[in-house]
């Protein structure tokens, strides 16, 4: 895949229609926003589309309305958030690509901001239908893609409208491109990456892929138990793919043929349960990994995993990282990833963070800021990371 993408910089937008598909898929409580984060990431590129002269037509899906016009997800609340936040009246459509929208986006004047209704209102959306994809590219001239969180998906907003528009990426799904694609095409070395979170099964392809790239591979949290079980060793009551053994055994021997160091738990912070409620107390005590007793639970790594992992962290020249390294939602249960998240935010390395709850840890845990890059597309920098081409980025113009 080619990350040399053009963007909203690259291209002319003065006096054009510029369709611009964002993630404004906020979380939302009983009608209002609880979280408006999405909103404030897309400002810099719509502010720019609107300081350089756009007539800008904005895009997203919010939920799961599944082609049913359902109110409770209409992008209203978005519309009146993202005025505030630009200090400029955003024009809302009462459709997607019906009269109201078209008629619209239409009189736009050069610097006017507009945002059409949720586009899974329509079922063309995720079916990637071709007659949607047209109607919605009808209204504008240019198409930019600044949604991260959806670019591993082949739908009419996020891939379909580059059919038929010139389409480049705006600011956030370049600085996701740049910056990620850098790091698996061509790393500063050490390139470390670090692995944890539940289950084997989920990573398959990560594992695989990394391993193709990098120098160190850790691995870390519930998926370290059944590299262990792999070695020979006795993991009690953790979380155990039994099926994938054979594919951790695979992955050990792939590593050792390309020289590429495999890290894993050397002690292990074990309890007689999984904790209930996962944030209530716990008793724990800390074992050596090849000693874990039959009737306990590995639920993070221990103190000298933790300065293994950690300095490795800090050693390196890239840092991927996806997954927490333990039960992290349990105060007790947190102190490997905090040590991961620290290691990380210590290290001069290029850093990366991507995965739901791996960078909902760095950002509840207050490591955000001191990461040089956290993902704002769960699902798709897992896809990057197993070295997919994501149709939302692939549909973008070359260099
Ligand atoms: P991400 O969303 O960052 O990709 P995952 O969804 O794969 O991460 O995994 C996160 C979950 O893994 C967390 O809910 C965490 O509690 C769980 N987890 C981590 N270590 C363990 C462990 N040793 N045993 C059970 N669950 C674990
Ligand atoms: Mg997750």
């Amino acid at each position: 895949m080619n990350y040399n993408k053009k963007s909203i910089e690259d291209v002319s937008v003065a006096g054009k229609r510029v369709l611009c598909r964002c993630d404004f898929n906020v979380p939302t409580k009983a009608g209002v926003i609880t979280s408006d984060k999405r909103i404030v990431a897309a400002l810099p590129t719509i502010e720019y589309l609107m300081d350089h002269g756009a007539k800008v037509i904005l895009c997203s899906h919010m939920g799961k309305p599944k082609g049913e016009w359902k109110p409770e997800l209409s992008l209203k609340v978005v519309a009146q958030r993202l005025s505030e936040l630009l200090g400029k009246p955003v024009i809302m459509a009462a459709d997607v690509v019906g009269e109201d929208a078209k008629a619209k986006a239409a009189a736009l004047k050069d610097g006017e901001v507009m945002l059409l209704e949720n586009l899974r209102y329509m079922k063309g959306e995720t079916k990637n239908d071709p007659e949607f994809a047209k109607e919605l590219a009808s209204m504008a001239d240019l198409f930019v893609n600044d949604a991260f969180g959806t670019a591993h998906r082949a739908h009419a907003s996020t891939a379909g409208v580059a059919d038929y528009l010139p389409a480049v990426s705006g600011y956030l799904v370049q600085k996701e491109v740049s910056i990620m694609g850098k790091a698996l095409a061509d790393p500063e070395r050490p390139f470390v990456a670090i692995l944890g979170g539940a289950k084997v099964s989920d990573k398959l392809n990560v594992i695989n892929n990394l391993l193709e790239k990098v120098d160190t591979l850790i691995i870390g949290g519930g998926m370290a138990y059944t590299f262990l079980a792999a070695k020979g060793c006795g993991v009690g009551k953790s979380l155990l793919d039994e099926e994938k053994i054979d594919y951790c055994k695979d992955m050990m021997a792939k590593a050792e043929a390309k020289g590429v160091k495999l890290l894993l738990p050397i002690d292990t912070v074990v309890a007689d349960a999984f904790p209930d409620p996962i944030d209530g107390p716990v008793e724990v005590e800390t074992v050596d990994s090849d000693a874990i007793p039959a009737d306990k639970m590995g639920l993070d790594i221990g103190e000298k995993t933790r300065a293994l992992f950690a300095g490795a962290a800090k050693a390196a020249k890239t840092v991927v990282w996806n997954g927490p390294m333990g039960v992290f939602e349990n105060p007790t249960l947190a102190k490997g990833t905090i040590a991961v998240a620290q290691g990380l935010a210590d290290s001069d390395a290029v850093t990366i963070v991507g995965g739901g709850d791996s960078t909902a840890a760095c950002e509840q845990l207050g490591f955000a800021d001191k990461i040089t890059h956290i993902s704002t597309g769960g699902g798709a920098s897992l896809e990057f990371l197993e070295g997919l081409e994501l149709p939302g980025i692939a549909c973008l113009e070359d260099k």
